[in-house]
């Protein structure tokens, strides 16, 4: 890697080495009142950047009210991640070519390159038409176009509150610059970790992994595998018990009228798009093993895969039934409904099972 962007460069390690240079001197102010505007500051940057950058600007999950939107456009200054249609500019191309060399942050060039080096070297080639609909929000353009004096202002008025209870010095370490690699290093993480450790549930074939541990310190964004897989979907932890504060706040946003149209993937066509995938790509590896075992997994593959498919159109079948049934059909269809999101239950589990023991049997990146 050669270094083209000296100025991301100088102002990345420049803040490392300030952030080691004054450790001696902050190290005694580290009160809980410091502490605590660290992780305000840090939650204000991270999660602007989590549920408007991405999800709302990169994705368009759901749609919000421009107040909403200046929310994220001025907290997202916290995170110095460019703009909101430069960053979503490039993050479109990471999801459009993930893991070639199109990829601006493509895991395949290494994990620290992934992380951060990308930064030094990336020469990027803006394309208007690829975020065409985000040149025509006015709040988004107006941020771009004066990204750097916003950011400086935001930033400015974060330190200066700080100085109300606290030293100048404390404020400018934990409030600012620690705050900022904090941010920094846990939406990298996302470009590195997230591809590297964890597991793959929806998109086997992509280096993203799920990873609950890392969705802890990114506001959510560790199922990244699902995400890369469902990218249209407002949440990226679709259980109930997935630590996602991002879709958490989108959620409670929309009862307010601060988010509307929020997208999110049924749980049934989740699944029945996987089998699908899963049941191509096994197929495909295995077409030139010849042997018993093969034989025999490649036509259970195929029952499984049916009887999946079939039982889950049954269930919906239902379910549009009963949205226009009577009272009396109802109470039957709701027996039915029961039976069949069983018997599509016991189906997952029978082909998460089968096509775990064939990835771990035939070698299949897993
Ligand atoms: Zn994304
Ligand atoms: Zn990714």
């Amino acid at each position: 890697m050669r270094i083209k962007n000296w100025d991301v460069f100088a102002f990345i390690t420049g803040y490392h080495l300030l952030l080691i240079a004054l450790l001696p001197w902050v190290a005694s102010m580290l009160t809980w009142g410091a502490a605590l505007w660290l992780l305000v500051t840090f939650i204000i940057g991270g999660i602007s950047i989590t549920a408007g950058y991405h999800r709302l600007y990169s994705h368009k999950a759901y749609s919000a009210h421009p107040i909403y939107e200046w929310g994220v456009l001025l907290g997202s200054t916290l995170a110095f991640q460019w703009s909101a249609l430069t960053w979503s500019h490039d993050h479109r191309i990471h999801h459009n070519h993930v893991d070639t060399d199109k990829d601006p942050y493509s895991i395949k060039k290494g994990f620290w390159y992934a992380h951060v080096f990308w930064l030094f070297d990336y020469q990027r080639e803006f394309q208007p038409k690829l975020v065409a609909d985000l040149l025509k929000n006015p709040r988004v353009v107006f941020q771009d176009k004066y990204y750097l004096p916003l950011a400086i202002l935001v930033n400015l008025a974060i330190f200066g509150i700080g100085c109300l209870f606290m030293h100048p010095l404390a404020s400018l370490y934990f409030g600012v610059i620690l705050r900022i690699a904090a941010i920094h290093h846990c939406t990298w993480f996302i470009n590195s970790l997230a591809h590297t450790i964890g597991s793959k549930t929806y998109a086997r074939e992509l280096s993203a992994v799920d990873n609950a541990l890392l969705a802890f310190v990114t506001f959510g964004e560790g199922y990244h595998n699902y995400h890369h897989a469902f990218a249209a979907d407002y949440r990226n932890g679709v259980r109930w018990y997935h630590f996602d504060p991002t879709k958490w706040l989108i959620w409670t946003a929309s009862k307010v009228g601060g988010t509307r149209s929020l997208k999110s993937i049924h749980t049934i066509k989740v699944q029945k798009a996987l089998v699908q995938k899963d049941k191509r790509l096994l197929l495909d590896h295995l077409k030139h093993e010849a042997d018993e075992m093969a034989t025999e997994l490649k036509v259970r593959l195929e029952e499984l895969a049916t009887r999946f498919e079939e039982t889950s159109l049954a269930l919906m079948a239902k379910a549009r039934e009963f949205k226009e049934a009577s009272k009396e059909r109802r109470k039957v269809l709701r027996r039915e409904m029961r039976r069949l999101r069983e018997e599509v239950r016991r189906h997952w589990n029978e082909w998460v099972e089968l096509t775990h023991m064939a990835a771990k049997q035939y070698h299949l990146a897993h």
